[in-house]
């Protein structure tokens, strides 16, 4: 750590700290041992103001506009005498990357990458009870699209590579600091193109990205999500065809009806459990942390009298386990009708469908036919399906860097290996060799983790303030020698 804290002296001296002026006192949802002030905090009030700022800036995807953010990014980057490099991938569609070396020439094997994303998913402005472009400080949180998601990573990213390049850390490996565009979309200025134009440049053997948690539960860390798998998305049109016609006289070929009778069927249908390993490792170390009837229903999940009873009890008891235990069909966009008195000739439907890692969309479309049995009725695949990637390793000497510290950060509570059931920039670069693991540092509680892509994002500063020390502290383990 003797690195990283002279290093951070020297930020005080040049801290600005504008949003830490408007903190209030209290820590919501942080239990004691935070510290509140001394060198790694002033760290992170600097990193505050970076991410208000980058709050300000609108990358709200579509259009992204993330040239913006990579610039003001590459201004803050050139101010420490480091060289960013922005790479345009669309017009206004820009990333950036940083490098800071451990040896004149690097083994990219062994590089650490650190990566966010500069975009954030568009807001519905009536739902908010602020300016969600404001960065106001309200109550000890800092509201603003994507202050979770994934701002608030890109500063806290930030404030450690900056605090390893002030401290002059002498590097055991290269750490490359990355911010992607085009996350939320997954489109043609997202890290699928970055790999395949400049890999060169962030090639890396390990990556910490969004993606895992730390979940509070009753104001204290249950534990600690660290993702190193993801499912898979696809979008599948289901489409009812019939005759068109006068709605004075209906038939009973009419679209909209055999597409809302499909619809229903899909609803209420559960595809079977899959236990991967990371889901079977996850629930092994869940089932103790949980009280002692959840604990003994996980447990029992695979027994062969009692399994199929306790997968039910599970999955009703929240959503996000379901969704781990099996592939999920979510039905999204309905299209249907020209006019009140006209039945139409088509009706739509879109399904957004999750997989597991391993299961093949073709299966799930077979089970989906027999269900819904309806002559009238088809499928269709739609395309930018998702790729499985392999899963990180849970033997690699970073994830045991990352599962040591956020043990001793948060107090005794365990680090669980997890399967996100939503996407990251992981899974490409998992497609490419890199141990990439999720981990989103900053303790959240369920109300506040909800709001992400949805309305009045907010961090909690305190938490912020743990993220960034707790992020500081991994990489300082795995990159610094020591
Ligand atoms: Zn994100």
């Amino acid at each position: 750590m003797v690195q990283i804290l002279a290093g951070v002296a020297a930020l005080v001296m040049a801290a600005s700290l504008p949003v830490a002026a408007q903190v209030a006192p209290e820590r919501p949802g942080i239990p004691g041992n935070a510290s509140q002030t001394g060198y790694a905090s002033a760290m992170a009030k600097e990193a505050q103001g970076w991410l208000a700022d980058l709050i300000r800036i609108n990358t709200s995807n579509p259009p992204g506009n993330e040239q913006i953010a990579a610039m003001y990014i590459a201004g803050i980057l050139a101010k420490e005498g480091i060289k960013a490099e922005i790479l345009d991938l669309m017009p206004g569609r820009s990333a950036v990357v940083a490098r800071l070396r451990s040896a004149a020439m690097a083994d990219p094997s062994k590089a650490l990458l650190l990566v966010a994303h500069l975009d954030t998913v568009p807001v519905d402005k009536s739902r908010w009870s602020v300016d969600p472009f404001g960065a106001v400080v309200k109550d000890g949180y800092l509201y603003g699209r994507g202050a979770i998601d994934d701002k608030g990573m890109l500063a806290a990213n930030l404030a450690v590579f900056i605090s390893l390049k002030r401290s002059m850390a002498h590097l055991n490996r290269d750490v490359i600091f990355l911010a992607t565009a085009d996350e939320e979309t997954g489109g043609d200025a997202s890290i699928r193109m970055l790999i395949a134009k400049h890999w060169e440049k962030i090639a890396a053997g390990y990556a910490i990205n969004e993606g895992g948690n730390v979940f509070l539960k009753n104001g204290k860390v249950q534990y600690t999500g660290v993702q190193a798998s993801e499912k898979v998305a696809f979008n599948v049109a289901v489409i009812a065809r019939g005759t068109s016609g006068h709605a004075s006289q209906p038939t009973k070929d009419n679209p909209v009806v055999h597409l809302g009778a499909a619809v229903a069927k899909i609803g209420n249908y559960s595809a079977p459990v899959h236990l991967t390993a990371i889901v079977k490792r996850y629930f092994e170390g869940l089932a103790p942390l949980e009280d002692d009837e959840i604990g003994k229903w996980i447990r029992s999940m695979d027994s062969a009298d009692r399994g199929e009873h306790a997968q039910r009890v599970i999955s009703d008891a929240s959503p996000l386990w379901n969704a781990m235990l099996r592939d999920t069909i979510a039905p999204t966009v309905l299209t249907a009708g020209v006019a009140n008195n006209v039945i139409p000739a088509e009706a739509r439907a879109n399904l957004n469908v999750r997989l597991l890692p391993g299961d093949t969309i073709d299966v799930v479309l077979n089970e989906l036919k027999k269900l819904l049995n309806d002559p009238q009725v088809r499928l269709e695949l739609q395309p930018n399906a998702g790729l499985a990637a392999p899963p990180s390793s849970l033997e690699s000497d970073f994830y045991a860097v990352i599962s040591k510290v956020v043990t001793q950060e948060f107090g005794g509570a365990p680090a669980l290996p997890f399967q996100s059931t939503w996407l990251t920039d992981s899974a490409q670069l998992r497609l490419h060799n890199v141990q990439a693991y999720g981990l989103v540092p900053f303790p959240l509680a369920q109300e506040d983790l909800r709001r992400m892509h949805g309305d009045d994002e907010r961090i909690p500063l305190a938490a912020f303030d743990k993220g960034v020390e707790v992020l500081a502290k991994i990489v300082t383990e795995f990159a610094v020698a020591h």
